[in-house]
């Protein structure tokens, strides 16, 4: 899997994660690609050693003892180098992290069609982003779209490609505002990915506009 992954995490991604200012939508993200991506986990590592040194120098004793326990909670959260992604993955087509989110593998997802045999499900975590999974039918497309702010789609299985390149199993395609696409799913199979937006879509049809609200998309 690891050595397949072209996509990968920004430095920007991986030091907000680090230092745990993510929404909680982009850091369900941040961290279902780094259980499936060795390189990214090694980058993580060196950032989590410069912030922990940071920390060292500026906090002395005066670290209270719930935000001690927060951060080893989140450390812990870390899939531990010793379990190989390969490990990870073969408990089930969605990352651990996503699992904990579903309450289950994609059996227990809760799926609504959202047209054109595309289907989503949004995960249950703070307002301030959205994070959902997308089921595309092999050969679909999502509706031509831009973005108001940073949308973050992590592959968990099968492919699809858009006006910026093709996505395989764990890359993650990092758009922006300036990013106008139409992802389509491989013919090979049906498409599911993880998909992280702090800001609604800017659709070009009318369509998905009208049905926009409803969706939360
Ligand atoms: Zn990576
Ligand atoms: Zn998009």
């Amino acid at each position: 899997m690891t050595e397949m992954i072209k996509h990968h995490l920004n430095d920007g991604l991986l030091m907000a994660y680090s230092a745990g200012t993510l929404p909680e939508a982009f850091s369900l993200t941040v961290a279902a690609h780094i259980s499936m991506c060795d390189e990214c986990r090694a980058r993580l590592g060196a950032f989590d050693t410069i912030g922990g040194a940071l920390m060292d120098e500026t906090v002395d004793v005066a670290v209270s003892e719930g935000s001690f326990e927060a951060t080893m909670a989140r450390i812990n959260d870390v899939p531990a180098a010793t379990e190989s992604p390969a490990a990870i993955r073969s408990k089930g087509v969605l990352p651990k992290p996503v699992q904990d989110y579903v309450g289950g593998d994609l059996d227990a997802v809760k799926w609504r069609s959202v047209g054109m045999g595309v289907k989503q499900a949004i995960l249950p975590t703070s307002k301030k982003a959205t994070a959902r999974l997308l089921y595309i039918p092999a050969g679909a497309a999502v509706p031509d779209h831009g973005h108001r702010g940073t949308e973050l789609t992590l592959v968990l299985q099968g492919a699809f490609a858009d006006e910026v390149d093709h996505f395989g199993a764990g890359d993650i395609e990092i758009a922006n505002e300036e990013v106008d696409h139409t992802p389509v799913a491989d013919i090979g199979a049906d498409c599911i990915c993880l998909a992280a937006t702090d800001a609604p879509l800017r659709f070009r049809s009318l369509i998905p506009r009208i049905a926009q609200p409803f969706l939360r998309i």
